[in-house]
């Protein structure tokens, strides 16, 4: 990645480290969650995921969640189990939840990045309210009609060489608090 472009590639969240971030002059991030953090059909996670929102936490670099996600229940489950904060039904790309997520960063807007695995909502979003991008690639999830005809624009697969194998979901969904 590098420094003055406003937006960067990223395989999977795990391969953004923390002093590359920094390096970068970035302070603090906006996650997405569908297919960035968890496939949206709860079978896979990002590979080292949890590690590394972990590492995220003891480095002091803050995070915040925006989802488009309807399905509350299911976003506050995955929010208790990363022991994250967020907005979900974010409506994305419009500024509005991005704003709140840059209040509760308390950060420069240069000093944030919003990552995620779609260009029309997370990218989008960056560029309206003046974040740098950084796109992880979408992780294996069933595709939605409009994905099947235009997600080839707007998201690039998970997958090929040197991408490690992802990580089930089925362990961590026991481990989930009620
Ligand atoms: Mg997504």
């Amino acid at each position: 990645m590098r420094k003055g472009v406003r937006r960067s590639r990223c395989g999977w969240v795990a391969a953004l480290e923390v002093e590359g971030l920094r390096e970068l002059g970035i302070e603090g991030l906006v996650l997405d969650l569908d297919n960035t953090l968890v496939s949206e059909d709860d079978r896979w996670l990002s590979p080292g995921v949890e590690g590394w929102l972990g590492q995220l936490r003891d480095r002091g670099m803050p995070c915040f969640v925006l989802s488009n996600g309807k399905r509350r229940g299911r976003f506050e489950r995955w929010l208790g189990c990363f022991g994250l904060e967020g907005i979900c039904v974010a409506r994305k790309p419009f500024p509005s939840a991005f704003e709140r997520a840059l209040r509760q960063l308390d950060l420069p807007r240069d000093r944030v990045a919003v990552v995620g695995d779609s260009w029309h909502t997370d990218g989008l979003g960056a560029l309206w309210i003046g974040c740098r991008w950084i796109q992880v690639a979408s992780l294996p999830h069933p595709p939605r009609w409009w994905e099947r005809l235009a997600g080839r624009w707007v998201q690039w697969p998970y997958g090929g060489p040197g991408y490690p194998p992802l990580d089930p979901v089925e362990p961590v969904l026991e481990r989930l608090p009620d």
